[in-house]
C-alpha cells in the first residue's frame, strides 16, 4: 500500500489556508495538462448582468451556475467582485461607531460573498477546464488578486478596529468560537504585515505581486514540459511488458498527439509510473525516467531554475520584512508544528529507519535481478520494475490480480456506505443541478434518520484535456450560519481514464485508497458544524488538514467494505479472503521507497526555506542537500525542485510539504482508538471523532481537538509500526 506515494501528490484545494482568511480566493495557480480549444472568441460587454456575479439560484440554497461560465466573463467578474468587496471593507473600516465584534469581525465575515462565488468558479475552471485562453486571464489576474489581498490586510483603520476588538475587555464575554475567530483575524492581519510602516507595506505588496506572477510562470512552465514532451513508441516490441490497459491508454494518447498507429507515453506521473513499473525495455525506462525528472530543468525557455532563485529571494526578503528569521519560520508559526525545528525533528526521526529500509529493498531487488541474469546494478529507472517483481516473489501478490475486484462505481457505493455507518449520511443522486462538464455527477447528502439536508457532493472522476493531474477535494461553499443555515457544497476530483461505454471502470488498490482519502476531505467539509465561514470545514492548519483524509483510507481494507463492495466485475463475487490476506501481509512492503521519495522532497523544501536570503542555485542546492542527507542513489525526490508545484506553484505547501508526514502521525495514532475499541465501525469512537475533529473546523486548536478525541497527545509509534520501521 503505497499510501504515501499517492497522498503526497494530492492537493487539497481549499480557501482560507492559502491566502488570508477574508480573501477566500482559491488556489488556482496549478495549471492543467492539456490545451483546450478556446470556448468562445466573443468579447462580451462588461455589464452588471455578468452571470458570474449573480447570487446562486436554485434548490439547496442555490448552486454554482457552471452552465453560465464563459472565459471572457472572468476578468470583468473578478474585477467587479474585488471592487465590491473593497467597498464593503471600506464601509466597515470607516464606521464611526466604536469597534465591536459584530460591527467589525462579523461584518467582515459577511463581506466578500460575491468574490467567493466568482473565485469558486474561477478556481474550478483553472483546475478542471483550463486552456490557452484561460491561461491569458490567469497571467493577467494573478498579480491583481495578490494586490487585492494586500489592500485589505494593509487597510490601517480596518486593522485598528480589529486590534481594538482583540484587546477589548468585552472579548471575555464572547463564546469560545467567537474568541478564536477574533484571534484568527488579528494574527492573520499581523502576519500579513498590518503593523508595518507605509514603505514596508508598499514593498510587501510589490513582493506579493511579483511572487504571484512567478508562481504562474512556474506552473505554466511545468505544464508546458508535460504537454510538449512525450515518449514516442513506434513498434510493438517496444511495448514489451506493458499490460493491455496501458497499451490502450498509450494508443489513445498517440491519437491526441496526432501520431496515428503509434503509442505515446505522456510526460505525466499517471503515465510514467506505470510505464516504469511494467516496461521490460530498460533503455526506454531510462529515457522515460529522465524526461520526467527533468521537467523544468532542461535549460530551455521553460527552465524553472532562475524563477526558483527569484522566488526564494523574494520569500526571504518578505519574511525579514515581517520580522521572521526565515520563510519557514513565518509559514510554520500558525501550523500545528509551530516551528521548523519541530517539523525537522519528526522528519529526521523517520528518515534514518526509512533509508535503512531502502537498502534492504535494493538488496532484495539486486538478488532477484542477478538471479534473472540481468547483469545490471539497480538504478532509479529500475526501482518500480523490480519492486513489482519482488512483490510477486515475496507476497505472491500481483496488482493486476486485485484490479478486477475494484470497480470505481462499486467503491463509490462503498464509500457512501462507510459515511452512513460513521456519520449517518445518506446519498441521493441528482440530475437537476448544472455542471461544468457532462462527466460530472452530483449527489444530495442528507441525515439518514432526520432526513435533514446536509450538503451536495460533486464527483468529477475522469481525466480530460484542460484538467490538472492528480486527485483533490474542493469546497464550493462553506457551511456557516451567520446568514441563516448555509449548507456546504464539496467536490471530489480524479483523473481516471474513462472506460469503454457500458463496461465497469476498474482501478488499482492505490487509486481506491486515493478515493477514500479524497472522500475523507469531503466528509471533513460535510460534517462541518460551525457558525463562522472563516472557521468552517477544511479551513484548518495545513499540517492538520490531511489527518481526516488519511484516516478515512483505513476503511477501504475493512472486511465490511471488501465483502460488500470489492466485487469481481464479471462474476460479482467478493474478493477472496486469501487475496485480502496477501494484500494485508504486504502492507509495509516498499515503505522504504515511498517514505524516502517523499521525505527527501519534504526535507529539501524545508532546507530551501531555512537557508535565508543567500542566492540559491536550485540544482546545486538540491544535489548538496541530498548528499548530506545520504540519499540512496537508487531514488529520486518525488518532486524535484524545478517541478515542485506544491512549493513553487503558490505559497500553499511551501515549507509545508512535511505536512503529510505530520498528519500521518495523527492518522496512525487515531485509528488506534478504533482498534482499541470495538473496531472500525465503533459508533462511540465515531461520534467522538465527529464531535472533536470532523465537525469543529478551525473553531478549536487542533492539538486540543485531538486530545479531546484521543484522551492524550499523539505518539509517533503507530506511524513507525504502520510503515514497518523500527525506531532509530
Ligand atoms: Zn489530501
Amino acid at each position: 500500500m503505497n499510501h504515501l506515494i499517492v497522498r503526497s501528490f494530492l492537493l487539497l484545494i481549499t480557501s482560507a489556508l492559502v491566502a488570508f482568511a477574508i480573501v477566500r480566493n482559491k488556489d488556482t495557480t496549478h495549471a492543467a495538462n492539456d490545451s483546450l480549444e478556446p470556448r468562445s472568441e466573443t468579447k462580451l460587454p462588461v455589464t452588471e448582468a455578468n452571470p458570474l456575479l449573480a447570487k446562486w439560484e436554485g434548490p439547496y440554497g442555490g448552486v454554482p451556475p457552471f452552465d453560465q461560465v464563459q472565459i471572457p466573463l472572468f476578468k470583468p467578474a473578478l474585477e467587479a467582485a474585488m471592487t465590491e468587496q473593497l467597498a464593503e471593507v471600506d464601509r466597515i473600516a470607516k464606521n464611526t461607531a466604536a469597534p465591536t465584534f459584530d460591527n467589525t469581525i462579523v461584518a467582515l465575515e459577511r463581506a466578500g460573498g460575491t468574490f467567493d462565488r466568482v473565485t469558486t468558479l474561477y478556481g474550478v475552471w483553472g483546475a478542471t477546464m483550463n486552456g490557452p485562453e484561460f491561461q491569458v486571464v490567469q497571467r493577467e489576474m494573478a498579480p491583481k488578486l495578490a494586490a487585492f489581498g494586500d489592500q485589505i490586510t494593509q487597510n490601517e483603520p480596518l486593522f485598528k478596529r480589529i486590534e481594538a476588538v482583540y484587546n477589548s475587555p468585552e472579548k471575555a464575554k464572547l463564546n469560545a468560537e467567537q474568541k478564536r475567530l477574533v484571534w484568527v483575524y488579528f494574527t492573520n492581519f499581523v502576519r500579513s504585515g498590518a503593523r508595518l510602516a507605509p514603505e514596508a507595506k508598499a514593498r510587501l505588496s510589490q513582493i506579493n505581486q511579483e511572487l504571484a506572477g512567478l508562481y504562474t510562470k512556474f506552473s505554466q512552465n511545468v505544464l508546458a514540459e508535460e504537454n510538449n514532451q512525450f515518449l514516442l513508441i513506434k513498434s510493438e516490441e517496444e511495448l514489451a511488458g506493458l499490460p493491455q490497459s496501458l497499451r490502450d491508454a498509450a494508443a489513445a494518447a498517440a491519437e491526441t498527439k496526432k501520431q496515428p498507429g503509434a503509442w505515446v507515453i505522456m510526460n505525466t506521473r499517471s503515465a510514467i509510473d506505470p510505464f516504469l513499473t511494467y516496461s521490460d525495455r530498460r533503455d526506454l525506462r531510462e529515457k522515460a525516467w529522465r524526461m520526467f525528472v527533468n521537467r523544468g530543468d532542461n535549460g530551455d525557455e521553460h527552465d524553472n531554475n532562475a524563477t526558483i532563485t527569484q522566488i526564494l529571494q523574494l520569500r526571504a526578503e518578505r519574511a525579514k520584512l515581517l520580522g521572521y528569521k526565515t520563510h519557514a519560520h513565518w509559514r510554520l508559526e500558525n501550523a500545528m508544528a509551530k516551528t521548523p525545528e519541530r517539523a525537522m525533528e519528526l522528519m529526521e526521526a523517520v528518515w534514518k529507519p526509512a533509508v535503512a529500509r531502502v537498502h534492504e529493498e535494493v538488496r532484495d531487488m539486486q538478488v532477484l535481478a542477478d538471479k534473472e541474469g540481468a547483469k545490471i546494478t539497480i538504478e532509479p529507472w529500475d526501482y518500480r520494475y523490480y519492486m513489482e517483481k519482488v512483490r510477486k516473489a515475496k507476497y505472491d501478490l500481483d496488482q493486476n490480480e486485485v484490479k478486477p475486484y475494484l470497480q470505481l462505481e462499486k467503491l463509490r457505493e462503498g464509500i457512501f456506505w462507510v459515511a452512513g455507518e460513521l456519520f449517518n449520511f445518506n446519498f441521493t443522486p441528482l440530475t437537476n443541478v448544472p455542471v461544468a462538464h457532462p462527466d460530472i455527477r452530483v449527489w444530495e447528502v442528507t441525515d439518514k434518520t432526520t432526513k435533514r439536508h446536509i450538503g451536495l457532493w460533486y464527483f468529477d472522476p475522469y481525466a480530460r484535456a484542460g484538467k490538472r493531474s492528480g486527485a483533490w477535494m474542493n469546497a464550493y461553499r462553506s457551511q456557516e450560519r451567520i446568514n441563516g443555515e448555509i449548507t456546504t457544497i464539496v467536490s471530489n476530483n480524479a483523473n481516471f481514464i474513462k472506460g469503454k461505454p457500458g463496461e465497469p471502470l476498474l482501478i488499482s488498490w492505490d487509486d481506491a485508497t486515493t478515493m477514500f482519502h479524497e472522500f475523507g476531505h469531503a466528509l471533513h467539509g460535510l460534517n462541518s458544524n460551525v457558525t463562522y465561514p472563516t472557521l468552517s470545514g477544511t479551513a484548518v492548519a495545513r499540517d492538520y488538514v490531511e489527518f481526516p483524509s488519511q484516516l478515512m483510507e483505513h476503511w477501504l481494507s475493512t472486511p465490511e467494505v471488501l465483502q460488500r463492495f470489492a466485487l469481481h466485475y464479471q462474476s460479482g463475487k467478493p474478493i477472496p479472503q486469501d487475496l485480502v490476506d496477501r494484500i494485508k501481509r504486504s502492507a509495509t512492503f516498499n515503505q522504504g521507497f515511498a517514505t524516502v521519495e517523499y521525505l527527501s522532497a519534504a526535507l529539501v523544501d524545508m532546507k530551501l526555506h531555512l537557508a535565508g536570503d543567500r542566492k540559491i542555485d536550485p540544482d546545486a542546492f538540491e544535489k548538496e542537500t541530498l548528499a548530506e542527507l545520504g540519499m540512496p542513489k537508487e531514488i529520486v525526490m518525488r518532486h524535484r525542485t524545478p517541478q515542485f508545484l506544491h512549493v513553487f506553484g503558490s505559497d500553499g505547501y511551501s515549507a509545508g510539504y512535511y505536512s503529510y508526514l505530520w498528519s500521518d502521525v495523527l492518522t496512525a495514532d487515531a485509528f488506534g482508538a478504533f482498534v482499541e475499541g470495538k473496531g472500525p465501525y465503533d459508533k462511540t469512537v465515531a461520534e467522538r471523532l465527529r464531535k472533536n475533529i470532523f465537525s469543529v473546523g478551525n473553531t478549536v486548536d487542533p492539538a486540543e481537538g485531538y486530545r479531546a478525541f484521543r484522551g492524550r497527545d499523539p505518539k509517533v509509534d503507530a506511524l513507525m509500526k504502520k510503515r514497518g520501521f523500527s525506531p532509530s
